[in-house]
């Protein structure tokens, strides 16, 4: 294996120049963006990937007749750098956004049955926008309900750049701006924990402002719900491949980097099994404690507080029926332990009856019990929560269990994460857990890996390409 790469015409069409070289680690999406921002400046990149397909945390494999995504993923509109991800590897189409924000909300937990309520929005400025469907909100009172629009605009009112934010939790936060325990179950948990995937009492008030304010309190439509029709590894593995092939990028997969150290002459030596590649500048875009591992001594002030930042878990169940039981793409459940029910059965390539995947935030009670507890658990609730199922046989039930899925985004984990640039000079840091600003989202590892591409062009005397930073213009 070498480094080098085949001169292509950049996305302007000019012809690339050979001389300046860079090693990407870790094939996520922080990555693979890295690898395509490097190799549009005119950077020879190869992309060095231990696992045997790209896509990182977010993935897809075969069981039977259906692909299946380790875990349901959506984005939402004002993820703007994952938009032009989405774009760039020429997927957008594949994972479209509603044309305008609304989520049913189902509650099962009143003894007269279930409830419908709807989270829409309504072409209004904000925060009009989402007035009305507050105002008609069933799940909380109109006491409860002023007192969330009065949140709401207190919330809108926070500096995101204040620092001191990241140290109080966003849970005491609310209840401090009279926020019932069921305001926060039936609304700002409803979409705190899946997007912070932690409860509000776990999260850190910077990172939910900044999740609430950019979603719900920017632009009318920033909340906008976008998710992949197809398999995650669709976009993520084959689509980025050909993105990075064409882009003259050198991929290997099941390829581990054992160690990145710097040469006496300034460039950086990076090991796999068999080679030493050589190489002008090194991205590291693999996990906290991954690059903990691989950091060269003294790249970092405190490299033991990578080793600080948590980590919390996702699952999701799968279920599949012999008919289809749900009509719609999508819901938000309450008064059970449901979260979100997606209709997976077109985009995993089933043809008969309908596969619904649950997926289930902020898991740590649950994401070691045993499958036929959860199955004991879980099919009930969907009996409640789908009238449809209780006729309906089940075919096939399992569960995918990601233990590391996010960082946790707890009080205090702003100060953990490092930025892109490190003291060693040549050596970057990307990853949805780095200082992005983000909680631990695609969108966060696209923003990491543009930011080091960045830097990493700037120190290699490379210009900017101009298409690559538009979304920082939009977001
Ligand atoms: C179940 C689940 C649901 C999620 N839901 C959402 C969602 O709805 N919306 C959302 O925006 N985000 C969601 N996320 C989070 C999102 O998937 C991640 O934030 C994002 O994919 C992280 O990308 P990354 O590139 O930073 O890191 P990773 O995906 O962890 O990529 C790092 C890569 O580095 C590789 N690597 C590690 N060490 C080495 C080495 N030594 N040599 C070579 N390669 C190495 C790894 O194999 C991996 O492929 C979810 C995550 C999970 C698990």
């Amino acid at each position: 294996m070498s480094d080098g790469a085949p001169p292509a015409p950049d996305r302007a069409g000019t012809a690339r120049t050979a001389g300046r070289s860079a090693v990407v680690v870790g094939g996520g999406l922080a990555g693979i963006t890295a690898a395509l921002a490097l190799a549009d400046a005119g950077v020879r990149v190869t992309l060095l990937e231990g696992r045997p397909r790209l896509g990182g945390l977010a993935f897809s494999f075969q069981r039977g007749e259906l692909t299946v995504d380790n875990g349901q993923h959506v984005y939402l509109r004002c993820c703007t750098a994952y938009r032009w991800f989405l774009d760039r590897i020429e997927g957008a189409a594949l994972a479209p956004l509603q044309d305008r924000l609304d989520v049913p909300v189902v509650d099962v937990a009143k003894p007269e049955g279930r409830r419908l309520g709807r989270l829409r929005r309504d072409p209004l400025p904000v925060p009009l926008h989402l007035g009305r469907s507050l105002a008609a909100y069933p799940h909380l009172s109109l006491t409860e309900r002023a007192a969330v629009g009065r949140a709401a605009l207190a919330l809108k009112g926070l500096d995101l750049a204040d620092p001191t934010l990241d140290t109080q939790d966003f849970g005491s936060w609310l209840a401090a701006h009279g926020q019932s325990a069921r305001a926060i179950e039936a609304l700002w948990d409803l979409v705190g924990v899946a997007t912070l995937n932690a409860v509000a009492g776990d999260a850190s008030l910077g990172l939910a402002a900044m999740v609430f304010k950019t979603g719900l309190l920017s632009d009318p439509g920033a909340a906008d719900i976008g998710w992949a029709h197809v398999p995650l590894g669709e976009l993520h593995d084959r689509l980025a491949r050909k993105a990075l092939d064409s882009a003259g990028v050198r991929t290997e997969v099941r390829t581990r980097v054992t160690s990145v150290s710097l040469n006496e002459n300034g460039t950086w030596s990076v090991q796999v099994p068999g080679e030493l590649i050589d190489t002008d500048a090194v991205v590291l875009a693999v996990p906290q404690r991954e690059a903990h591992e691989l950091l060269p001594p003294g790249a970092l002030d405190a490299p033991e507080r990578l080793l600080e930042i948590g980590t919390a878990p996702i699952l999701n169940v799968h279920v599949v029926y012999d008919r289809k039981v749900l009509a719609r793409p999508f819901f938000a459940a309450l008064g059970t332990p449901v979260q979100w029910v997606f209709d997976r059965t077109h985009a995993s390539g089933l043809r008969t009856g309908q596969y619904l995947a649950l997926s289930q935030s902020a898991a740590q009670d649950e994401i070691d019990t045993p499958v036929a507890e959860l199955r004991e658990r879980y099919l009930p609730e969907l009996e409640r929560l789908i009238p449809g199922t209780r006729a309906a046989e089940v075919l096939d039930f399992f569960v995918t269990r990601e233990r590391t899925a996010t960082f946790a985004p707890t009080p205090g984990v702003g100060r953990l994460r490092p930025g892109a640039r490190t003291k060693a000079p040549g050596l970057y840091l990307a990853g949805a857990w780095t200082a992005t600003g983000w909680p631990a989202t695609m969108e966060s590892a696209v923003r990491s890996g543009v930011s080091a591409a960045d830097a990493a062009l700037s120190a290699l005397g490379r210009p900017r390409p101009r298409h690559l930073f538009e979304f920082e213009e939009a977001a």
